[in-house]
């Protein structure tokens, strides 16, 4: 695992140095609107520890983070309006290193919505 880079963006926002358009905020998460949204709704979801990646934080993690993280992620799709129940949907990707061109080196989600996204994997 690459070592973790304090100076990344969302360190940076976690850190309060630069702003965000929080969106939820609990003791472990932090979710905030992308700055520059492939969708209606393009929210990232983070958790504040250190980590790189999908697969850091879920081998890493506390349990209390990481639960914090999934109930915190069940929580936006509904109040973002596009849990199942608003007959709407969403999509949840992450990206990861090289081969996933992530390009912000802190693990994030991103939630996807407000129109159709289309298929990307067949
Ligand atoms: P990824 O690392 O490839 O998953 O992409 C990082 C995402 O962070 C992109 O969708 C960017 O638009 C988004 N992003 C970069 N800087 C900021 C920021 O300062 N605030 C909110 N979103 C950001």
């Amino acid at each position: 695992m690459p070592a973790y880079d304090e100076t990344n963006i969302f360190a940076r926002i976690l850190r309060g140095e630069i702003p965000n358009q929080t969106v939820l905020e609990t003791e472990h998460t932090l979710a905030f609107r992308d700055i520059a949204p492939k969708a209606p709704v393009h929210v990232l979801v983070i958790p504040k520890g250190a980590y790189v990646s999908y697969d850091d934080f879920a081998a890493n993690a506390s349990d209390a983070e990481v639960l914090d993280f999934t109930r915190a992620m069940a929580r936006l799709t509904h109040e973002l309006g596009v849990d199942l129940d608003s007959g709407q949907g969403y999509r949840v990707i992450t990206n990861a290193g090289v081969h996933g061109v992530q390009e912000v080196p802190h693990f994030h989600m991103h939630i996807l919505g407000g129109r159709n996204i289309g298929r990307m994997v067949d």
